[in-house]
């Protein structure tokens, strides 16, 4: 195996949801919705493949995409996009990441990443010869403290890469938290590549893009994907977004991945984000009250939860369990339970999130039901 990868664990969850289907668990881990999208969102991608959509689609992707997404920027956040320069279509937010990094990381950069951070994160920083800063999201609140933000600055620090809402914690970041970043990387003249493919999975909280803060824009690289807002996860199809010099790096990289995104699947989702724009507020209602029935159910056996404000999944301690030990407990659970979740430790590099767990609760509420009914019958 290359050094590239030395110390890079398989993806935890590949590992979950394997073991989730060999032990015939509730997958509480993984996250991904069990309904799919709008069946008319389905029909535009089998209008593509029967119509004849099926060659490599232009490098930045199908322009009907990229004018959608530079609508959809608009239409949400009043952002002003350039189809046609500032928008590139990448295979599903992973790919967004992994070029953005690979295209704008030279060896030894050093790039501030919110802990717990997605496990893409670091084997992408890894692979592109940066070096991680982590900037620790502490429970019970996992708020942003500007101070620790402050303190993982060094004359190396080129990028943050920001994930809000954030996942594992369920935090979206305030206004005043993102300007913390902003204030920084306009002082420090730093890059800010940010996350946001939850972005509109919200409970309690409005997403704020950190690219609209004053100075931003110029400096903000931006990524999201129809996986979430859509329940396409399959699909594979996100793209980034933000000045022309970011996005021609992302480019750069990009073409050397994949050359382009599948051709068939851009135009059902340019038709997602113009014909369905209110598919996502919808899905967040009917999310909301799962994260509401999940919570309660996790407290009811005994769990310290924390109720998140977004993204598809809540947080327990399982100290109160008697357990000081995530991934154990998480490797225990389907032979205690039946039940598979996802430890925090592994999107940690100190032992902050020893004792954190995540669940999901982007699945259908019998799935949630059930989940919760062995949990209960647990020992
Ligand atoms: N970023 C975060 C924070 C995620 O949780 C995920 C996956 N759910 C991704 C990126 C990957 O998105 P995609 O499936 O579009 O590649
Ligand atoms: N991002 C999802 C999760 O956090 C699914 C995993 C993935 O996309 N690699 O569970």
């Amino acid at each position: 195996l290359a050094q590239r990868l030395h110390g890079i664990a398989p993806t935890i969850f590949s590992e979950m949801s394997a073991l989730a289907m060999r032990t015939g668990s509730v997958n509480l881990g993984q996250g991904f919705p069990d309904v799919d999208g709008p069946p008319a969102v389905i029909a535009e991608a089998v209008r593509a493949l029967e119509g004849g959509q099926n060659q490599y689609a232009p490098g930045l992707g199908v322009p009907a995409l990229r004018q959608a997404v530079a609508r959809h920027q608009h239409r949400h956040y009043g952002i002003e996009l350039d189809p046609d320069i500032e928008v590139v279509v990448t295979t599903g937010a992973t790919e967004g990441i992994a070029a953005a990094l690979l295209g704008l990381v030279d060896p030894g950069d050093e790039i501030i990443v919110l802990e717990p951070y997605y496990d893409s994160y670091v084997a992408m920083i890894q692979m592109a010869g940066g070096v991680r800063r982590p900037v620790t999201l502490r429970a019970p609140d996992f708020r942003l403290d500007p101070d620790e933000l402050r303190a993982a600055v060094t004359d190396r620090t080129q990028f943050v890469l920001l994930n809000s809402p954030h996942n594992p914690t369920g935090t979206v970041l305030t206004r005043a938290e993102l300007q913390a970043v902003a204030d920084l990387a306009v002082e420090r003249d730093l890059v800010v590549i940010t996350d946001e493919v939850y972005e509109h999975l919200t409970y309690d909280a409005e997403h704020v893009p950190i690219s609209t803060l004053p100075g931003m824009a110029e400096r903000t690289l931006t990524l999201s994907s129809a996986g979430k807002s859509y329940s396409f996860t399959g699909w594979k199809v996100g793209w980034a977004s933000g000045p022309r010099e970011l996005v021609q790096a992302v480019l750069a990289a990009k073409q050397w991945l994949t050359f382009t995104s599948g051709s068939p699947l851009q135009p059902a989702v340019a038709h997602a984000l113009d014909e369905a724009p209110g598919f996502p507020r919808q899905l967040a209602a009917a999310l909301r009250e799962r994260r509401d029935r999940l919570c309660a159910g996790l407290t009811e056996v005994g769990l310290d939860v924390r109720v998140p404000q977004g993204t598809y999944f809540a947080t327990t301690d399982i100290s109160a369990l008697g357990w000081a030990d995530g991934l154990a407990f998480c490797l225990a659970l389907p032979e205690r339970a039946g039940v598979v979740a996802i430890p925090h430790q592994v999107f940690h590099d100190g032992p902050a999130g020893d004792q954190l767990v995540r669940w999901a609760f982007c699945k259908e509420p019998d799935v949630v039901e059930e989940g919760l009914r062995r949990l209960a019958a647990a020992d």
